[in-house]
């Protein structure tokens, strides 16, 4: 039964303004379709939902004698006393969101409950009720909501363009219908279905039909638990990865949370089986201990902390683990890059950070670059039996005896004094100098080379074009189709012809002429997940792309160079700004000079 709460109890209900954009209006109506026991809910919006909301369920529905007071503020049939906030388990409780979105639009209500003959239409025009009249409708409820603010004309300005307000609601309506699997969701926008799920409870179907990109297709199921924590979803395999984390959903105890803690539960699971940079595609539903969790720490209740958040860490990734282990296809596609400790982790985090930005940057401006000098190996040469402080005590003992332990002045590096000698594991090449032995990593070397030409092709003033037999059809998510004008421009200018294709596609008929096929196919796809996020693609994240795809398509570790391929290789590294380091930042040099071998020897 509808009822205004005491006055005791509406007061220790956070209050609040609901109502500051279209979706918090979607928002609120939806979740309280889910809390009438509905099992089908269709949303309309026309421009942005500022024009025009429609919310039809086929739950509960209410009572004609109640279905005015639904309207008034802290009026809710979900508690009764203060005690009952504790133990609230529904969705849409907020005792006001009814009143606040009837004060600010054109409501109309049109409901019926399951044993009643006729149903109920009223009319509210900014908290005033036009007309309450008993009507002929189907079980369930109908709120349209028309002319968003039309009363409070300032609260209009605020509201950003139509596509972008749909895109927000976009996004809720495909949260909501991933969370809520067992629910037939159906969605319009401007007239046209962008997404309509099946309700049978098929969490895969859900993602599918929401998203609508085929290569979701191959997701692997998660299900996995550890005590009372449980986790389930679905996560790509290797061969699908994204350049950030914004195709990562995460849901705790069915709400939607963003958290660094799962991220990292993920990123531990899925360890070694993806490049630097790299991370899957996933969508995790977490459930906890509700009383292990504070979801109070964001207003908008987006945010979790977790009481135990290694406890969660372990949860996430062993699920990972697990689901990728049982499936064989993965296991056999994936290059592993090595777990064992790495010897030079601290000198390249310094390095990442120093040269990719200068990289960067001399690139854009065309300036000189600052060369590095090759590194020295120094932590890496000495024979794991030495003991330090044997070390040091041979120092002091030298010098007692008058001998420098200080290396001789090197000579500066010059590539034209380099030769190969071959390489070693199919992976270092080997070369020498007057004074020094050389690692070549050959796949960060070649990385650098084709990255380089890339960003001077991408830097060109006029980007040549090259038509293609069989055009390209990608598949974009209704959210970015919405959203076109933000990403059609830029690609067209970078010598893409670009096309609507109908549905979600989009049709591609040119390419850039510095990139294969599969390549523009890549790069198109890398871009689009950046442009999800709204707002244009700068210059630095396009390079990231370049650097992605240079990576690619550079010679891999174990691919057999032959001596003239090597030289090859050599010779082009030569030619470039900064040869000494991969565009990751990792070092495509390793230098051991004479003196340093041998000192190994004991011969100095
Ligand atoms: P709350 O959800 O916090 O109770 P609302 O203002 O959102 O407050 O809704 C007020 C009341 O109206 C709800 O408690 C519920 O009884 C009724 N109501 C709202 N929407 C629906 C719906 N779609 N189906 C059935 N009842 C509804
Ligand atoms: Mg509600």
């Amino acid at each position: 039964m509808i009822k205004v709460l005491d006055k005791s109890v509406a007061d220790k209900i956070a209050a609040g303004e609901v109502i500051e954009r279209p979706a918090s209006i979607v928002k609120e109506l939806v979740e309280n379709s889910i809390d009438s026991g509905a099992d089908s809910i269709i949303v309309e919006i026309k421009n942005g939902g500022k024009s025009y909301i429609r919310v039809t369920d086929n739950g509960s529905g209410i009572k004609a004698e109640e279905a005015e007071t639904a309207f008034l503020r802290h009026a809710t049939s979900k508690i009764n006393t203060a005690g009952d906030l504790n133990a609230i388990e529904t969705l849409g409780f907020r005792g006001e969101a009814l009143a606040s979105i009837a004060a600010v639009t054109h409501t109309e209500l049109i409901t019926k409950e399951a044993d009643s003959q006729t149903g109920t239409r009223i009319l509210i025009h900014g908290s005033e009720v036009i007309s309450n009249i008993k009507t002929g409708c189907p079980n369930g409820t109908t709120f349209v909501i028309t002319d968003l603010f039309y009363n409070t004309p300032a609260r209009l300005k605020f509201l950003k363009s139509d596509a972008a307000e749909a895109s927000q609601i976009i996004e809720f309506m495909s949260m909501i219908a991933l969370a809520f699997p067992y629910i037939k969701f159906r969605f319009i926008n401007n007239g046209n279905i962008l997404f309509s799920t099946s309700g049978k409870g098929d969490l895969h179907g859900a993602i599918l039909a929401v998203y609508q990109l085929k290569e979701y297709k191959d997701l692997v199921k998660v299900d996995y638990n550890i005590g009372d924590n449980a986790v389930i979803g679905y996560i790509s395999k290797p061969s699908l990865s994204r350049t950030n984390r914004r195709n990562q959903v995460f849901f705790v105890n069915g709400r939607v949370v963003s958290s660094k803690v799962i991220e990292k539960g993920v990123a531990e699971g899925y360890r070694e089986r993806l490049f630097e940079g790299r991370h899957p595609v996933c969508f995790l539903f977490i459930k906890t201990n509700p009383a292990k969790l504070d979801v109070n720490i964001h207003p908008n209740k987006k945010e979790v902390r977790f009481d135990n958040e290694r406890e969660i860490i372990e949860l996430v990734s062993q699920g990972i683990v697990q689901a990728l282990s049982t499936d064989t296809a993965v296991i056999d596609a994936v290059p592993r890059v090595s777990s064992a400790p790495n010897l030079f982790v601290s000198e390249i985090k310094e390095k990442k950070e120093t040269v990719e930005q200068v990289d960067i940057k001399q690139i854009l401006s065309n300036k000189p670059p600052r060369v590095a000098e090759p590194q020295i190996a120094e932590n890496i040469t000495k024979p794991l039996s030495e003991v330090p402080e044997e070390e040091s005590k041979k120092e002091e003992d030298d010098k007692k005896i008058g001998i420098s332990i200080s290396e001789p002045a090197l000579k500066p590096f010059d590539f034209d004094d380099l030769n190969p000698t071959g390489a070693i594991f199919n992976t270092y090449i080997t070369a020498v100098d007057s004074n020094s032995f050389y690692l070549i990593d050959q796949h960060a070397a070649h990385e650098r080379i084709l990255y380089e030409k890339l960003v001077s092709e991408y830097m060109a003033d006029e980007k040549l074009r090259q038509p293609i037999l069989t055009p390209l059809v990608i598949d974009v998510t209704p959210s970015l189709m919405e959203k076109r004008e933000q990403w059609m421009g830029p690609l067209t200018e970078m010598g893409f012809d670009l096309s609507e294709f109908g549905g979600n596609s989009i049709l591609i008929r040119e390419i850039p002429t510095f990139m294969s096929i599969g390549e523009a196919e890549d790069f198109v796809q890398t871009y689009l997940d950046n442009a999800d996020e709204g707002g244009k693609i700068s210059n630095t994240v396009v390079i990231d792309k370049l650097i992605t795809k240079s990576c690619k398509a550079a010679v891999k570790a174990h691919d057999h160079l032959s001596m003239g391929e090597i030289g090859e290789l050599l010779n082009q590294l030569k030619e470039c700004r900064n040869p000494f380091s991969c565009p990751h930042g990792r070092p495509t040099f390793i230098r051991m000079s004479i003196y340093e071998i041998e000192k190994m020897f004991k011969r100095v």
